[in-house]
Formats: C-alpha cells, structure tokens, sequence
C-alpha cells in the first residue's frame, strides 16, 4: 500500500505513527525517515524504542525549512537527499515491513526533491513494503499513484489563539 497523509490540519505525522503503532502489535516493523526534523526533541523518540525494535526514527533534517526564498537553501537540499538516498536504501535492504516518509510531501512541493524520482523508487520497491507519505500540499501525481490518501482538514487550531505547541500533543 502506498498512503499518503496531507492537508493544513494537525495529524498527519500522529496518523502515521498510530499505523506504525498498530503495525508493530502485528510483528510488523516500521522506520521513518524525518524530512525536516531534527533539532527538537520529540516524545516519539523516546516512546519508539519502547517498542522493542519495531519502530525506528531517523530524523535528518534540520528542524526547519528555510521558505519565502526564490531557490531552497543548498544546504536543505541536500539534506533531503540524504534523507531520500537513506530511504532507497531501506527499500532496497528489505528490512522492513513499512516506511513512513514523514513531510516528504513539503520537500517535493518547495522543489528539493524531484516527484519524478520519488514515483520512481517508489514503484520500484519490494511488494511487501508499506509507504506512508505525510505532509501538506502533496504533489497530484503522489496522490494519482497511491492507494490511500486522506486530507486531514483544520475546523479549529489552538496556535490561532495564541497557545502554542503543547508537550505530549504536539512535541
Ligand atoms: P502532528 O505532528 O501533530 O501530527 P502534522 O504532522 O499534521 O502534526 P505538520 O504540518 O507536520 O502537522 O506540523 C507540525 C506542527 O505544527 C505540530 O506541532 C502541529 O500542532 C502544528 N500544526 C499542524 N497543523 C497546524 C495548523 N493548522 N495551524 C497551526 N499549527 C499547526
Ligand atoms: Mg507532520
């Protein structure tokens, strides 16, 4: 199955990381690759090991994108192919069961991550392998290629009243 997690409302990665919860509770392993975090410290990467090895987290961005620029920052463009290389390789070594490409979908859409190369890989993955893509503004073509993708819509963000990222819910 190739998902895909998208929309302006908060959930998406928790949608992806409830599947890899579930998923673990069926023998099944996950990693996820993280697009752009990196710099602060999520409760899912203390809570992920807790499961004995059925759920990995790689984080290897740098916590944030530089956007409003004409052209990315070179050195966000290479991190996401760090990240995108790290990915293949997980397809390619077979190891496990589901990959979650968390805000790969920011990465193609600000144009550090070529769609034509990510349907590509994509197609050319085991059979077995589940892939969760996550993040805003997901490409057509992603969407055209997936088997499952829902839009998560905000009605209602406490961040526009002022109140920030909460511990536990949002970090
Ligand atoms: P989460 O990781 O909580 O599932 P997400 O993956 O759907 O959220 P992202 O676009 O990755 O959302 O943004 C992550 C952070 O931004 C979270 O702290 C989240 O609460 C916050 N956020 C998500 N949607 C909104 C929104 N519509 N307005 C303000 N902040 C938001
Ligand atoms: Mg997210």
């Amino acid at each position: 199955m190739l998902m895909v997690f998208t929309g302006n409302g908060k959930g998406k990665t928790t949608a992806a990381m409830g599947v890899a919860l579930r998923a673990a509770g069926q023998g099944l392993k996950t990693l996820m690759i993280q697009f752009i975090k990196g710099s602060w410290h999520y409760g899912e990467l203390d809570s992920a090991p807790m499961l004995g090895g059925a759920f990995e987290i790689r984080p290897m961005g740098r916590g944030f994108v530089k956007v409003g620029t004409e052209k990315p920052d070179p050195e966000d463009v290479r991190l996401v192919a760090e990240a995108w290389n790290a990915a293949v390789e997980a397809m390619l070594a077979d190891t496990y069961d589901m990959l979650i490409l968390d805000e790969v979908n920011y990465a193609i859409h600000y144009g550090m991550l070529s769609i034509d190369r990510v349907l590509t890989d994509l197609a050319a993955r085991p059979e077995r392998l589940h892939v969760i893509c996550t993040g805003r503004n997901a490409h057509p073509r992603l969407i055209e290629a997936a088997d499952l993708v829902s839009e998560i819509k905000e009605i209602k963000h406490p961040f526009h009243k002022g109140i920030l990222a909460q511990r536990g819910i949002d970090y």
